[in-house]
């Protein structure tokens, strides 16, 4: 370890002001073979970001993305919300001091005795889309403050959910007149545009959707008060759109809070993983150019799609970068394909990759790899979980503990900063 990079107890490792990725490396590839290294800095700049192009917009950040401890500490210290999928979310984040008015219990099929958790931890905000939920709702938790999901148009996202969740527009009435049956109170709508939305105009539809349902609610004497915009945010490229919409739809007098799931926006980007070169072969195959066969280079690294690089087997692509510095435009290229580490063949991550030749013990780095992979990866053939190191430069912790100081009186939303980093290095 260098002079300048110093660990607390928490696992948050602080760095000199130097370029983080070439100091914390000394650090942690002398350590482990595999990790995350997650930055703070990239972290708390989503969420800036967040609060100047979506002023209007409260996010409650989608716990199943990425629960690492510290996201979501860091998130809740900068005032965020939790949406949470089940009563381990619920379980987690109330665990770290989360209060229970600041998560929307956001899953429209619940299991009966996750409801009841929800009533007993005092979470009321919660998600339905049918009228068999409702009436286990009225069971379990009757005193529960409901949100009716909504069906919107998701064919411009990668990862589209509308298929699963969400009431059509023409059974909204029908489910309003139940829950009046059933004494159950609805105080708003959400929906969710599916995951990775490539079009805003989407967002504008949903919103317009919403203000439909918002008028049918009056009419059946319900006075809505909430708008929930779910996920779906691939950056903040949205925003003029979104404010446009709510503008028109929810303009501000109207006095309708708004409330966004956010999962991917804040997840991805802070992760970068570490991963390691454990075995190599070569392959001379029969094809030939000039007379020679060609080579295929096959690495195998110690983390695959059984691992955090699952979400590979959706189509999705990465580009794995070596570590080592400067990589000569000269140098001489392979097709390689790179595995991951278990015995199964679909357990690949590039196929015919045109890289220099890699050797056993290089590391291999990916970025903005931090939703969803890190939650759903498993440990199937003993391979273990990676860990994760969270990195901040000592630049960015004096400036945010000033932050604090300058901060704490005139905005409450930057006040936490001194508490969170003092339950950081608890
Ligand atoms: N809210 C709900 C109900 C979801 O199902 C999801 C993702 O599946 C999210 C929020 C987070 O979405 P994203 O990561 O696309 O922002």
């Amino acid at each position: 370890m260098t002079s300048s990079c110093g660990k607390s107890s928490s696992g948050t490792v602080l760095l000199g002001n130097s370029w983080f990725l070439s100091v914390t490396w000394k650090f942690l590839s002398h350590c482990f073979l595999l990790f995350f290294q997650m930055d703070f800095y990239t972290l708390i700049q989503m969420h800036l970001k967040w609060l100047s192009y979506l002023p209007r917009i409260k996010p409650f950040y989608a716990v199943k993305c990425n629960s690492t401890e510290t996201v979501l500490r860091t998130l809740n210290a900068l005032g965020t919300g939790f949406d949470c999928a089940s009563k381990g979310e619920i379980s987690q984040v109330l665990s770290l001091g989360v209060k229970p008015e600041n998560i929307i219990y956001a899953h429209t099929t619940k299991p009966q005795s996750h409801i009841k958790y929800a009533c007993a931890q005092g979470v009321n905000l919660m998600t339905f889309d049918d009228e068999e939920e409702l009436r286990k709702v009225s069971r379990c938790h009757p005193k529960a403050k409901l949100v009716l999901r909504i069906a919107v148009d998701d064919s411009s996202s990668f990862y589209r959910l509308s298929s699963k969740f969400g009431a059509g527009l023409n059974s909204t009435g029908r489910l309003l007149e139940c829950a009046a049956e059933l004494g159950l109170e609805v105080v708003g709508v959400s929906f969710h545009i599916g995951s990775k939305c490539t079009q805003s105009l989407a967002f504008r539809q949903a919103i317009a959707d919403a203000r439909s349902v918002f008028d049918t609610a009056k009419l059946l004497g319900f006075q809505f008060s909430l708008l929930d915009i779910g996920g779906g945010f691939s950056g903040i490229d949205f925003s003029e759109v979104i404010n446009g919409a709510l503008d028109e739809y929810f303009p501000f007098e109207s006095g309708v809070q708004v409330i966004a799931e956010p999962g991917w926006y804040y997840a991805e980007s802070p992760f970068t993983l570490a991963a390691n070169v454990i075995a190599k072969r070569l392959i001379m195959e029969d094809m030939r150019k000039e007379g020679v066969p060609e080579r295929l280079m096959m690495y195998y690294l110690n983390d695959g799609v059984y691992g955090s690089l699952n979400f590979l087997l959706r189509d999705v692509q990465v580009s794995p970068y070596l570590h080592r510095q400067a990589v000569e435009s000269s140098e001489k290229r392979y097709r390689s394909v790179i595995w991951g580490p278990t015995c199964d063949c679909i357990d690949k991550i590039v196929d015919n990759y045109l890289i220099p030749e890699l050797h056993v013990g290089d590391w291999l780095l990916i970025d903005n790899i931090g939703a969803y992979g890190i939650s759903m990866s498993t440990e199937f053939n003993g391979f273990k979980r990676s860990n994760i190191y969270s990195v901040v430069t000592n630049e960015t912790w004096h400036t945010l503990k000033l932050s604090h100081l300058s901060f704490a009186s005139s905005c409450e939303m930057y006040s936490p900063f001194h508490c969170m980093y003092s339950k950081l290095l608890l």
